[in-house]
């Protein structure tokens, strides 16, 4: 079975019962011998090696600031394991540095529900919003903080970003 490792973390299915497990790889290994902790079972991989990936998507989420209670709507337009690029829908009073709860539901099947502490990286202005809206600012690179590679939720996030 071929296993894309991104940024670090590999997502193994058991070849026999589903299971998924999410693995952080230290060292670039070509191929491991992953033992499913529910059932046992050996599944053979091959690990694909990314630095980067990211998926484009667009998903409706909002953005909390800490310091205040008041949701933004933002677009979702892509993201990987750690950290999402947003669009922002609405003039919302966030700066480089801010830390926000990120919440939308992953379209999966099973619609998962996320809710991630992210920190604002960078913010760009998007031309197009800029010159039709006189927006100012409207996109945002974020990364992810406080961030458990073994939760549920990473675990589907890292389900969903196979290609
Ligand atoms: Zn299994």
């Amino acid at each position: 079975m071929k296993i894309y490792v991104r940024e670090g973390q590999a997502t193994f299915i058991c070849d026999d019962c589903g299971d998924v497990t999410l693995k952080h790889m230290e060292t670039h290994i070509p191929h491991v011998a992953h033992k499913c902790n529910k059932c046992g079972f050996i599944t053979s991989c091959e690990l694909c090696y990314r630095s980067s990936y990211r998926k484009v998507c667009d998903i409706d989420a909002t953005i909390t600031l800490k310091s205040e209670s008041i949701k933004y709507p933002v677009k979702i337009l892509d993201m990987s394991l750690h950290g999402y690029r947003l669009k922002l829908l609405k003039d919302s009073p966030i700066k480089p540095g801010d830390e926000l709860i990120l919440e939308y539901e992953l379209p999966s099947k099973k619609r998962n529900k996320i809710s991630e502490d992210i920190s604002i990286a960078a913010i760009m202005s998007d031309d197009v919003e800029v010159r039709y809206h006189s927006k100012k600012y409207s996109l945002c690179g974020t990364k992810c903080i406080n961030l458990n590679p073994y939760s549920e939720q990473q675990k589907s996030k890292g389900f969903w970003l196979m290609p």
